[in-house]
């Protein structure tokens, strides 16, 4: 692969010279500390697998500090009124458009995601915390419910200090959708990042510092999920934890969470279908399943893995899928020209590389891709698995690369069983010109969110979130604080109702 420098290198040079060279430490009660054993871990260029950062590794200890900083720090925190909250959101707002290009150039060094989704990602993460700032003065608010002789209200109080645990695919990004809904609400936060690509997390931490966050509000502690992971959901101080990540990693914090009744928030896996009826706009059709699987490495809990395509126009479609596919830029995360850069980690890599030889074993057919791209680095190039049957592994589970399954359908109720005979129900899209299947059919796929004649669009105040093995909640908008905070009612009696009274002596 040819090497281009443009100023993304430069800034990447810069930021290794500086930020990376030195042990990437946590951020407890407002101080930047190690871990307290002294332990570390290596994070790794996507690129050619050297070595890019050293991390503090954290461990109970680490998590027990932080836990007991995000509590004492959360007695002042839920007593600030909800406009200062909403200033100082705004301020994170704005210094993260200020750093948006640092916050790229770290992220796609690190993740091996394309530079040109990683700029959107940033500024993605600006509105996060705008959106939020906006809605922090009005959280509390609650309802009016009289009754006869009684006024009943409601008013919504935070929920304490959280946990929020993020993975490795667009980890700044998901982290702004958690960390400012909570705050927002008054709760304080203990995050813990994905060990793969821990780097941006710690630029959020300045940030957050930076923008006037008192300490202790929101805490980091980087480490693996086997030991700073459970440690936190396990906290008896933390009060419930958002989790982005696998569905079996949603499995084990229940349990973990258990003892603690921790309330949770999963946002977990999904092996999405993307319809395509032979009515559809079939350009604007092509255009959207190329970009929901191969756009972000394909590493994307939203992203249509699964393409159901009707039987008429199957051969058509998949070959002008296939063409794209085969044009799709590889290369280096930082040349804004690249479309997809390399896996996360070698692990994931050998991962996703293992479907090519089971799609085969399956007899699927590689109509584009299955090989890796180069000697070196996790580069994997577009494939398309055509002649493929739901019932296939590549159709069920989740390969989270720039995999795509192409599965032919008769009619209607073939299509909605398909898209349904699987474990996840994240989301799904539907292409239709016929207004009345569209409805008909959405309302009969299980998934969480869906959308018709389009990609995955967000708007912040829709809820975002899964059914079946894709999650337990949603977020977005009022439903996040729902999550991040708990519904008091308070009855006032207006002194006119009659209380049974017991223990009166009989005359
Ligand atoms: P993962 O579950 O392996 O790890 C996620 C986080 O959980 C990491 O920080 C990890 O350290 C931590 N963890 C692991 N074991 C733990 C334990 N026992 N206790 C506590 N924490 C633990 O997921 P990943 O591989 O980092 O991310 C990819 C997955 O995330 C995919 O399945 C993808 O679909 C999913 N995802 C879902 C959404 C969504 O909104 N539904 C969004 C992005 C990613």
């Amino acid at each position: 692969m040819t090497q281009i420098t443009n100023t993304n290198h430069e800034l990447a040079k810069q930021l290794r010279e500086s930020r990376l060279s030195k042990t990437i430490q946590h951020f407890i009660g407002g101080q930047w500390v190690d871990s307290q054993s002294g332990a570390t871990f290596d994070t790794h260029s996507p690129v050619d697998n050297t070595f890019l950062a050293k991390i503090a590794s954290g461990d109970a200890h680490d998590i027990d500090r932080a836990a007991k900083a995000a509590h004492d720090a959360f007695q002042t925190w839920r007593e600030v009124g909800g406009q200062e909250r909403k200033k100082i959101l705004h301020r994170v707002a704005d210094l993260i458009e200020k750093r948006s290009q640092e916050i790229a150039v770290l992220e796609s060094t690190d993740t091996g995601q394309a530079i040109r989704f990683m700029k959107s990602a940033a500024t993605r993460g600006a509105e996060n915390f705008r959106f939020f700032a906006d809605l922090a003065p009005s959280a509390a608010d609650g309802q009016s419910l009289p009754t006869t002789g009684f006024l009943n209200y409601t008013m919504r109080q935070p929920i304490g200090p959280v946990g929020v645990i993020t993975p490795w695919n667009t980890p700044f990004m998901l982290s702004t959708w958690k960390i400012a809904p909570a705050l927002a609400a008054g709760c304080t936060v203990v995050h813990k990042p994905a060990e793969w690509s821990p780097v941006s997390a710690t630029l959020l931490a300045e940030i957050m510092d930076e923008a006037g966050l008192p300490g202790g509000v929101h805490n980091l502690v980087h480490g693996f999920g086997e030991s700073a992971g459970k440690s936190l959901t396990e906290h008896p101080l933390i009060k419930a934890v958002a989790f982005v990540g696998e569905t079996t990693t949603g499995s084990h914090i229940m349990r973990q969470g258990a003892d603690t009744l921790k309330r949770v928030h999963f946002e977990l896996g999904g092996k999405n279908p993307v319809v395509v009826f032979d009515d559809a706009d079939l350009d604007k059709a092509l255009d959207a399943v190329v970009f929901m699987i191969y756009s972000l490495n394909g590493e994307r809990c939203t992203s249509s893995s699964r393409v159901l395509i009707q039987e008429g126009i199957y051969d058509e479609f998949t070959r002008r899928i296939a063409e794209r596919a085969s044009h799709i830029r590889v290369g280096d995360p930082l040349d804004p020209e690249t479309e997809i850069g390399p896996l996360v980690h070698p692990r994931h890599f050998e991962k996703v590389m293992s479907y090519f030889d089971k799609a085969r074993e399956e007899g699927a057919t590689i109509a584009a891709g299955g090989e890796r791209v180069g000697e070196t680095g996790n580069f994997v190039r577009p494939t398309l698995f055509t002649q493929a049957r739901n019932d296939m592994r590549i159709a069920q589970e989740e390969i989270f690369g720039p995999v795509l399954t192409a599965i032919p359908f008769k009619d209607e109720a073939d299509a909605l069983h398909l898209a349904n005979d699987v474990a996840y129900g994240l989301a799904g899209y539907l292409w239709t010109n016929d207004l009345t299947r569209a409805h008909r059919f959405a309302q009969g796929l299980e998934a969480g969110m869906i959308w018709v004649n389009s990609e995955n669009v967000r708007h912040l105040p829709t809820p975002f979130g899964g059914v079946k093995n894709s999650g337990i909640g949603r977020d977005g908008g009022d439903y996040s604080f729902e999550f991040y905070m708990e519904t008091k009612n308070i009855a006032i009696s207006l002194g006119t109702h009659k209380t049974a009274k017991l223990g009166v002596k009989k005359e």
